[in-house]
């Protein structure tokens, strides 16, 4: 088997809040944002790896803190076999000759007030190559090399004297990739390289960098918010939500076969051009990803989640399920404001049924019956009378699923989703059994 090119290992990045001298004097708890929460997986050498996510799900930061250019709260991160969070200076120099990055952002990614030529050359200075430039000067060297460069990328030579404001979205990242080949580098962290471009600059980038990697045998970290982009460059591809891995997988089978119900609803949301699935279902992603600072316990896609696992011994449809749930979430967090249900039910804040009707009206999306519907009417019974902890308390004791109490991770297998509908089999490990905690408002 190949050795891998890159290794990552639990890698943790945590920013810390209220983490002050004056905090500390006046006594404020530290407070952590969990942008990358234990992370791993491995690269092979010449292989394109896709990492992806909604914005905010920290698949930018996993990018920057294994190159270094952030530094890691835990993990570690090895490169061709050496710890990269262990280099001193030197190794370190030699590791950013051999990584590179490219930016989502062709605008600002480049430097306004310098030539493409000084841009593109900028890197050999600092590395201070070539060490012998044969009959040439080093700038010589260096400015036929920059050409040549600016050629490979689809550009001309006579283009090193111009700045970039004089190009295109996708000239401007043909340019950052001149600059990234420049060291020939082993490894490159694609930071979202074609989202700022439009589609069918897009597709020519795309190719590009298919190209390149042919040639040079490079190996690709390719981080993107859109499956569609991943599917043609990718070996395989890692899903990530709120700073975990939930789901992995070879390109084509997580294309064809995703498991995890995010991976699903990802796709679901990818748009098709084929007519014969219009009319398709799509359980589309409802709500934002929450708040780091604030990580659901359990499962942290439960709260968006489509297919949340119900109690055992409850008799409910996932669309009731998941209004009932979100009824909690919103209570827990605050969203639930009884004054302006009484105003609108009964302003004497006497008649406690209209309370409850106008409240499920607002709140609970879904037709209730049976169990359920005295379940809730009894919780939202407490909550007209100021007693909004009893009210949560009442959900939580009839309501609670598994998917809230134990954190699912990424098992084995050669396809493992982080989700206890795969329990029992080597694709999901638990990684808590007591984050029973209770989602908290933000504040
Ligand atoms: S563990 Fe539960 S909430 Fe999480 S993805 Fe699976 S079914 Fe959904």
């Amino acid at each position: 088997m190949t050795e891998p090119l890159l290794e990552v290992r639990d890698l943790q990045k945590y920013y810390f809040e209220r983490d002050t001298f004056i905090d500390t004097l006046l006594g404020r708890e530290r407070q952590s944002v969990k942008a990358v929460d234990g992370i791993s997986f491995e690269i092979e050498p010449g292989e394109t790896l896709g990492l992806v996510g909604e914005s905010g799900c920290g698949k930018s930061t996993t990018g920057e803190t294994l190159l270094r250019l952030r530094e890691a709260t835990g993990g570690s991160v090895r490169f061709d076999g050496q710890d990269v969070f262990e280099m001193d200076s030197e190794e370190l120099k030699a590791f950013r000759k051999d990584v590179q990055i490219v930016f989502q952002d062709p605008f600002s990614s480049l430097d306004p007030r310098m030539t493409i030529g000084d841009i593109i050359v900028e890197p050999l200075k600092i590395h201070d190559i070539p060490e012998d430039p044969g009959d040439q000067s080093k700038r010589e060297w260096r400015r036929t090399k920059a050409g040549e460069l600016l050629k490979r990328v689809g550009l001309s030579a006579t283009q090193l004297d111009r700045y970039p404001h004089e190009f295109s979205g996708g000239q401007r990242q043909r340019i950052g990739i001149a600059r990234a080949l420049a060291l020939e580098p082993d490894f490159i962290v694609l930071d979202e390289p074609v989202s700022a471009l439009d589609v069918s600059v897009q597709a020519q980038v795309l190719n590009l960098l298919g190209d390149l990697q042919e040639e040079f045998g490079l190996t690709y970290l390719f981080i993107a918010h859109d499956l569609s982009v991943v599917r043609h460059i990718c070996d395989r591809v890692a899903v990530m939500y709120l700073g975990n891995i939930v789901e992995f997988g070879p390109t084509d089978e997580l294309f064809e076969s995703p498991k995890h119900p995010y991976t699903k609803a990802l796709l679901e949301s990818v748009p098709r051009p084929s007519t014969s699935e219009h009319g398709r279902r799509v359980d589309a992603l409802s709500g934002d990803v929450p708040s780091p600072r604030n990580p659901p316990s359990g499962c942290r896609f439960r709260t968006r989640c489509p297919q949340v696992i119900p109690p055992s011994d409850l008799d409910i449809d996932q669309e009731t399920y998941r209004a009932v749930m979100d009824l909690r979430d919103a209570l827990v967090v605050g969203d639930v404001n009884p004054d302006h249900i009484w105003d609108a039910a009964d302003p004497e804040r006497v008649d406690e049924e209209a309370f409850i009707d106008e409240a499920r009206s607002r709140h609970v999306d879904a037709e209730l019956r049976g169990e359920v519907a005295g379940v809730v009417d009894t919780a939202l019974g407490y909550l007209a009378e100021g007693d909004d902890a009893r009210a949560e308390e009442t959900l939580r004791n009839r309501f609670e699923s598994p998917c809230e109490t134990r954190r699912p991770g990424v098992g084995d297998a050669t396809h493992p989703a982080a989700c206890h509908l795969y329990e029992g089999s080597d694709e999901v490990t638990v990684i808590e059994t007591n984050a029973s905690e209770p989602l908290e408002a933000d504040d």
